[in-house]
């Protein structure tokens, strides 16, 4: 994993340095902000492989910082890992969390966070091939194909491109607006509700192999695709 580039965005120098310190061990350039505002100015000069975002921040917090990356074109594929103090997970973060793909909640030990990046970044570019595989499903973006345990599973193309949208990042929250950006593209006029009747009809296509549940609905923000049960 060496030569992977990580931007870091942490206001307290202590941390900052510690975990700049054990990123740059494990192989990783890392790239470090004390604001969301000095992140901006770093992303504009290059993009990361990984973001590492301090919840609590001067200025613009981190959870703004995230919802801005994500509505950018430019940024909105960047896998993001969310650092929270203990407390400010549970409600509160599961009505911020469209975007975020992991969350490591302080205080955690260094070894702990360059396992969390490794394992993000292994989702993140886990597909060479064109196919996304979770849970029992196979999204094959070249030939076009769902397949639920190997099975194919019937979907029109709406409900292709949103499970494959979806599935590019397991665990992650989009909201309806990021959903209608990604599935049926920016410039066309689509309410919001409309992306609830193309989940039904996902959810419907995919129930008779039991795999319904893999699309959650993330109450306040939107949707996910997740292979954990219990985060519903
Ligand atoms: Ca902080």
């Amino acid at each position: 994993m060496a030569d992977h580039s990580v931007l870091l965005i942490e206001d307290e120098p202590d941390i900052r340095e510690m975990l700049s310190f054990s990123l740059g061990r494990a192989g990783f350039t890392v790239r470090a902000a004390g604001s969301a505002e000095q992140a901006l100015r770093a992303l504009d000069e290059a993009l990361p492989d990984l973001l590492i975002i301090d919840w609590m921040l001067p200025g613009m917090s981190g959870v703004e910082l995230a919802r801005r990356l994500r509505r950018d074109q430019r940024t909105a594929d960047l896998p993001l890992l969310m650092l929270t103090a203990r407390g400010e997970e549970s409600d509160k973060l599961n009505s911020f969390d469209a975007g975020v793909d992991d969350y490591v909640t302080k205080p955690f030990s260094p070894r702990e966070l360059v396992a969390r990046v490794r394992a993000l970044l292994r989702r993140a570019g886990a597909s060479t091939d064109g196919k996304f595989r979770a849970g029992g499903i196979e999204v094959d973006s070249n030939g076009r194909r769902v397949t639920a345990d190997g099975a194919i599973v019937r979907v029109g193309p709406t409900e292709f491109r949103l499970i494959e949208t979806l599935i590019r990042h397991p665990e992650r929250a989009f909201d309806r607006a990021q959903l209608l950006n990604k599935v049926w593209g920016r410039n066309v006029y689509v309410e919001e509700r409309t992306v609830d009747v193309h989940v039904l009809r996902l959810r419907k296509a995919l129930a008779p192999f039991g795999m319904d549940k893999l699309i959650q609905t993330v109450r306040g923000v939107g949707y996910r695709f997740s292979t954990n049960s219990e985060a519903a």
